[in-house]
């Protein structure tokens, strides 16, 4: 799944995954679970520098989500199949991660490439809030929660995103827009790319890429 950040790729990813059972890969999750799950002393010197990019809203070095990807490779080649959300970013990442599935004898089905105007993407991100527990997103307009930070699912606390504050969502989106970007074209040359619109309710999203997937 590829798009820019605050597209809803995170919630399109557990819709997806109730309906296809996929084996679900998120590289943002993995960081943040980095983050929150091991004090500082026990990150490797590549992951502590992941993180402050990660904080910056910029994108982390290609060499330590690919190493991320290949420790995980065994999800690729799960039964029901994978669910990339958030990887590859970059046409060094699509290459390697080509190298991998080649590797595997596998290859992908469909690149969903989900797209939103800018100014909805900034409302978007700037509005959400998060489940430290359960990763549930909310939005303080558009979907608050029952209890003000309280997570209506697990009861956990709800916090924004460091790379939610304003001047990283700035920095996210030009990232996207220099490394992301390109991949359209690349994917769209092997073609794979189905490309959906992310306006509108989640269930109405969900059923268009349903019906994208399926038709490609
Ligand atoms: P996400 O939750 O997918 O928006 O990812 C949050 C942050 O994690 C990104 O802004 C990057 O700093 C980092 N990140 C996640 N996936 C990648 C990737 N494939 N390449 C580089 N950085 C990544």
């Amino acid at each position: 799944m590829m798009g820019p950040p605050g597209v809803g790729k995170g919630t399109q990813a557990d819709l997806l995954g109730d309906y296809f059972q996929p084996c679900h890969l998120s590289t943002g999750d993995v960081f943040r679970a980095a983050t929150y799950q091991s004090g500082p002393e026990h990150l490797s010197a590549s992951m502590t520098a992941a993180l402050d990019y990660m904080k910056r809203g910029m994108l982390a070095p290609d060499e330590t989500v690919i190493d991320m990807i290949r420790e995980r490779a065994r999800c690729l080649a799960c039964q029901h199949g994978f669910l990339l959300d958030g990887f590859p970013r970059s046409v060094a990442q699509a290459k390697a991660l080509d190298a991998m599935l080649e590797g595997l004898c596998l290859r992908l089905d469909a690149v969903i490439n989900y797209t939103l105007p800018t100014a909805q993407v900034v409302e978007r991100l700037s509005g959400r809030r998060t489940c430290r527990g359960c990763k549930a997103t909310f939005h303080v307009q558009g979907k608050p929660p029952k209890v003000e930070n309280v997570c209506d699912h697990c009861e956990g606390e709800l916090y924004q995103r460091e790379d939610d504050y304003p001047e990283a969502i700035h920095t996210r989106l030009e990232e996207y827009k220099r490394s992301t970007a390109p991949l359209e074209a690349f994917y769209a040359g092997n073609g794979v790319l189905v490309t959906v619109s992310a306006e509108g309710a989640p269930e109405d999203i969900f059923q268009r890429t349903v019906d994208a997937v399926l038709s490609s």
